[in-house]
């Protein structure tokens, strides 16, 4: 049977790919070393490298080719008002249910039956669901006296951290800080200082990325849900009677940009947020979902979410956030098509999309097909026998050459025989694997292997 036949009957199952993750060294448990912490994760040399791709990518196709777009980097603290005034504090919540029984606690509307206890199996020991804040919270500077205590520690918590000895100790509500649970925020707060120092016309946008980080009551499925994550967001400022066409332009660009991704056009569906189900400041949603192992899920966001934000800055700052348009008296707050897209959940749709098994020599073979632009690694370097002085210096010289043409792209690679070589650069999506042998002391010629195909080919130093 053919490899690519094999592959088209597997599934890819969410532990593939976390194993693989894991084993190459791209995601790792955060702070797995002490068992972990719940809805976290580190990335490790290949992670990093692919995330940054991912994110240097989007960088490049959304603000530096673009005329009308503007990059921000927003402080992630910010001033409590600003929270206040978005919704954040009063409603940026989910409904946390506590089974009476074994003391679980959960997200009411993603339980499997709502009445079933999913950790002891309990019927009916849910009691009525409360609204669960999901900002962090923090306190800036050595916050002041004042008339608030930290509460009791949970019943039959382990007390190392000497709450208890705090219980006296007070602070000041205004000292309150919050990890940002979106980037967009840091946007809208910087849109004045945009329009004041730039003026551009509209339709204009501001780009951020950067960390969110959300108190998920349940994080799950990898990094598909986690605590703390990364956000590329971009707020477009438009006319209020021309929204409709930016956001058209931004379901095209959205595409564009899972094509770039290398994501399959069938895996990626286009979620029309009905009304009942939208903020009520947006007048469209559409969720892109992506067919994930853990089922058919969002990927990113689009919304039309009118002037809800600036409005609400206008009122709680009192600055005005009005746009005139040149030469004209016309004046108006601008409304907002917001693309949000989730760094995590990309990667984890680019990993599903490339990944793949196949049989090669009768053994089984995993490989990610990355895209190249998107691979960690672009080339990987052997010398054929790695006891031969002559082929490591040569090799040393080959790989000398190819990391300056591709800085932080090139893998030295003389572990194990060249066959293990392969799997372990296939593994990780490198799609050239580059070996000088005892013909290119002759005629400084390599041959390159095709990570899709295993086909070899011998060309010329000068012409990879
Ligand atoms: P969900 O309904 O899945 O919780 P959301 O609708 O709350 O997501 P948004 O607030 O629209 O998500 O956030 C924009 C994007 O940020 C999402 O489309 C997703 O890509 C990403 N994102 C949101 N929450 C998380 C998380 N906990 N972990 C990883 N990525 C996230």
């Amino acid at each position: 049977m053919s490899g690519i036949l094999l592959v088209m009957e597997k599934s890819v199952k969410l532990e593939d790919i976390v194993s693989l993750a894991k084993r190459r060294g791209f995601i790792y448990q955060g702070s797995n070393v002490y068992g972990g912490l719940s809805g976290t994760w580190d990335y490790g040399p290949l992670g990093v490298s692919l995330k940054r791709n991912i994110m240097n990518l989007w960088w490049r196709m959304f603000v530096d080719e673009r005329a009308d777009m503007y990059g921000v980097d927003a402080a992630i603290l910010m001033n409590q008002k600003v929270w206040q005034a978005s919704g954040h504090v009063d409603t940026f919540t989910d409904p946390l249910v506590e089974c009476s029984h074994c003391k679980g606690r959960f997200r009411e509307d993603k339980l499997d039956d709502p009445n079933k206890c999913p950790a002891c199996g309990k019927e009916g020991t849910f009691g009525e669901a409360r609204a669960f804040n999901m900002m962090f919270r923090t306190f800036v500077g050595p916050s002041g006296q004042n008339d608030l205590t930290i509460g009791e520690p949970m019943e039959g918590a382990d007390d190392k951290h000497n709450l208890q000895g705090m219980k006296a100790m007070t602070y000041d509500p205004n000292a309150i800080s919050y990890l940002r649970p979106e980037t967009a925020q840091g946007i809208f707060t910087n849109y004045k200082n945009v329009v004041d120092n730039f003026y551009p016309d509209l339709p204009f946008g501001i780009a951020q990325q950067g960390k969110a980080f959300r108190n998920e009551i349940s994080p799950r499925d990898f990094v598909f849900r986690s605590r703390e994550f990364e956000q590329m967001e971009i707020e477009y400022f438009v006319h209020p009677d021309k929204w409709e066409e930016s956001f058209e332009h931004w379901v095209t660009k959205c595409k564009e940009w899972f094509e770039a991704l290398g994501l399959p056009a069938e895996s990626v569906h286009e979620l029309e947020v009905p009304e009942d189900d939208r903020a009520h400041y947006s007048k469209r949603t559409i969720d892109f979902e992506f067919d994930y192992p853990i089922g058919r899920e969002e990927l990113m966001g689009l919304a039309y979410r009118t002037d809800f934000d600036l409005a609400n800055i206008q009122r709680a700052s009192k600055k005005s956030m009005e746009y005139q348009v040149k030469g004209t008296n016309e004046k108006f707050v601008p409304h907002v098509i917001e693309p949000s897209f989730g760094v995590e959940r990309a990667l984890m749709a680019v990993l599903v999309s490339a990944y793949r098994e196949d049989e090669q020599n009768g053994e089984k073979r995993i490989y990610l097909a990355l895209p190249e632009h998107l691979a960690p690694v672009k080339y990987a370097v052997s010398p054929l026998l790695k006891n031969k002085p002559e082929l490591v210096d040569k090799a040393r010289e080959v790989y000398a050459k190819l990391s300056k043409e591709n800085p932080g792209r090139v893998m030295w690679d003389d572990n194990g025989n060249i066959g293990k070589r392969y799997r372990r650069q296939d593994e990780i999506g490198t799609p050239h694997c580059v070996v000088i042998d005892f013909q290119t002391l002759e005629d400084d010629s390599v041959t390159i292997r095709n990570r899709d195909t295993t086909e070899q080919q011998r060309t010329s130093i000068d012409n990879i």
